[in-house]
């Protein structure tokens, strides 16, 4: 994209990259005739069916021009620039709220910058615009410090004029972690979106993190309203204001009839916020009216009983349509293969002649090991066109891979089933870890007390595999989803999305393999038992990914984030999917030393595991995260 710089847009000549999105590029630009800088969004149309597209732009383009409000960044222009639509905005020069995210901050300064924001959004909702996708990002500060709500660029324009939203067909757009129950489940925009994704932004103002990371969110969808509240309370600092923790329980709620009803609402309590009393000793008196979590706790318990069921039955109603399509039976045959498939693997004996049993497995010299847990000499092609984005965990010492933003095609039209059809998928720039997590690091996290220990310190050939340092640079083996998904908290990441993962293993070049369309063979991957056990991450660096991601293919299968549903990429969401929202079994990825199916090592290729199940000697993980 950088090939953009120098480049003239109707009247503005572009100067230099602010940032990227899902969706868009940002630039700095100046406007060759009015002879200032302003800010254009250059729409990425990969994905898009441009004709309709523009189409569509050009009218949202319009009503956005008519948004006229002190918080709000004012569209100056749009059009197309050789059928690549763009918008051009006021250029803000302080950065986003994004840039002060990451530590707790107090209630008050948080109300102070969201009220404007808040009011802001009451007066575009009465408009008729939803923004559907409020975040700190989107929120840009001014040279004087006042906060600037941009980016209506994914608004819908409500009413009779927004029929053709992409919601009605199941498609959506929004961030996860910050979307609405009601939005993650593709339900029509409402002002509910923006509603509940400010009650997120406040939350993450003053707690430091989001409330649900993207992995919990199918959980999220499953808790009732007084677990939720629990959650919630688990990261904000033990002195908050009773009332602020009300104010959030009840603009997080996840019944939408349960929510503030109106933006003006939400904008009344962050103004008190701002204004309240500094550090107040004890629980005042205050003057801030009854809210959600009072008025819950109020109600009788017949009727919290009644909410409850409500809950419940919808969620058995998406459950027997679910069945009812088929999808559970589909699910119920490939499991039975699966297992036959890789868990009956045949006793040693008789599958291999003895040269390949369990004693040969190539043991390291403890150079490999010094290699594999070192910074590695750059080997590949990969390594030498380094992304300047890459970067190492400081807690864990871990690689992590940059992954830009962008589409790419997941899933195979004419593999399996569950691979089936093949979509686009855009995701916004994440970070991967460069190999799946090994020995020496899973028990660092051990040691720390956050992470139960493997059910087995044993590997298929090797006793002592978790505790002998020969192997701390091999890849941690019977590991649960739960363990994994602890480790990667505890590193301050998460579990990839099974998007992210196939986006790193695969590029945008659509290949089968990581390494690309060659078939597979022992100097590109572990597998098929040619080595007769794991092996040191990292040890194949003629079969990493167009990133850079190493053992994508064999060595141990991997956790991801999503549930299992086979019928998945039917209606997936396009932007950050973030797998179904619920399920029996989680997704593993990328085949296994022990896999003697070269399907099973095709990056498309998906299997599943029931998350607490004791996990096995061909499993694993590696972590991502969405920012640096
Ligand atoms: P996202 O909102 O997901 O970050 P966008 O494509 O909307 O993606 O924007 C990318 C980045 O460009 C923003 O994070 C912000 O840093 C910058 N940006 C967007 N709009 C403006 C603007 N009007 N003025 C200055 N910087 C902007
Ligand atoms: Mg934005």
């Amino acid at each position: 994209m950088s090939d953009w710089i120098g480049q003239l847009i109707g009247r503005y000549v572009i100067l230099e990259k602010l940032g990227e999105g899902g969706m868009a590029t940002v630039f700095k630009a100046h406007d060759t005739r009015l002879e200032r800088d302003v800010a254009i969004k250059i729409i990425r149309t990969d994905t898009l069916d441009t004709e309709q597209f523009l189409a569509r732009f050009e009218r949202e383009a319009k009503a956005l021009a008519k948004l006229q409000h002190p918080n709000i960044v004012n569209v100056i222009d749009y059009g197309d620039h050789e059928n690549v639509p763009y918008l051009v905005m006021e250029y803000i020069s302080g950065g986003t709220l994004k840039d002060r995210f990451g530590q707790q901050a107090s209630f008050r300064e948080a109300a102070a910058i969201l009220a404007p924001i808040a009011r802001a959004l009451e007066f575009a909702h009465k408009k008729g615009i939803i923004h559907r996708d409020i975040k700190p990002q989107n929120i840009l500060i001014t040279e004087s410090g006042d906060p600037m709500l941009t980016d209506f660029g994914i608004a819908k324009i409500l009413g009779p004029d927004g029929g053709a939203d992409l919601t009605t067909t199941g498609l959506g757009f929004g961030t996860p972690g910050y979307m609405a129950p009601e939005q993650l489940l593709g339900a029509r925009s409402n002002k509910s979106f923006d509603i509940y994704n400010m009650g997120i932004v406040f939350y993450e103002y003053i707690a430091g993190r989001k409330p649900f990371r993207v992995s919990d969110l199918s959980e999220m969808l499953l808790k009732d309203d007084e677990e939720i509240a629990e959650h919630l309370k688990r990261f904000l600092p033990p002195q908050l204001p009773e009332e602020v923790i009300a104010v959030i329980v009840k603009t997080l709620a996840k019944n939408p009839d349960d929510r503030f009803q109106d933006m003006g609402e939400f904008a009344e309590m962050m103004e008190q916020f701002a204004h309240a009393e500094p550090p107040p000793p004890k629980t005042p008196q205050s003057s801030i009216p009854q809210t959600g979590l009072r008025r819950l706790a109020n109600l009788p318990n017949w009727v919290k009983a009644g909410l409850l069921a409500g809950a419940i039955l919808s969620l058995t109603l998406i459950a027997v349509v679910w069945i009812g399509s088929g999808i559970f039976l589909r699910y119920a045959q490939q499991n039975a293969s699966l297992i036959a498939d890789t868990t009956t693997s045949p006793p040693a004996a008789t599958l291999m002649p003895t040269e390949q049993g369990p004693k040969p497995v190539a043991e390291p010299s403890s150079t490999k090991i010094a290699a594999a847990e070192s910074t590695p000499t750059p080997t590949s092609q990969h390594e030498q066109e380094k992304d300047s984005k890459n970067h190492v965990s400081e807690r864990d010492g871990m690689q992590l891979i940059h992954i830009p933003a962008g589409s790419f095609t997941m899933g195979y039209g004419t593999g399996n089933a569950d691979e089936s059809p093949a979509h686009e998928v855009t995701l916004d720039e994440f970070w991967i870890d460069r190999t799946e997590v090994t020995n020496k690091q899973y028990a660092l996290c051990v040691r720390a007390g956050s992470c139960p220990e493997p059910v087995s310190y044993g590997s298929y050939a090797r006793q002592d595999y978790f505790t002998n340092p020969n192997y701390a640079g091999f890849p941690v083996i019977y590991i649960n989803y739960e363990q994994a998904q602890a480790y990667c908290e505890w590193a301050g990441r998460r579990l990839p999305t099974e998007a992210e993962w196939e986006k790193a293993a695969r590029g945008t070049d659509e290949r089968i393999y990581s390494w690309g369309n060659t078939a597979p063979n022992p100097d590109l991957l572990n597998f098929n038992r040619n080595v007769g056990d794991t092996t040191a991450v990292g040890s194949y660096p003629n079969g990493a990914s167009p990133y850079g991601v190493m053992d994508m293919a064999g060595n141990v299968s991997e956790w991801v984030a999503d549930w299992y549903d086979p019928g998945y990429y039917t209606a997936s969401l396009y932007l950050n999917p973030p797998g179904p929202v619920m399920g029996i079994e989680r997704v593993l990825r990328g085949g296994s030393w022990e896999d003697p199916n070269i399907a099973r090592i095709r990056i498309v290729d998906r299997i599943s595991r029931q998350p607490q199940a004791r996990s096995e000697r061909f499993i694993g993980f590696r972590c991502a995260v969405s920012e640096e």
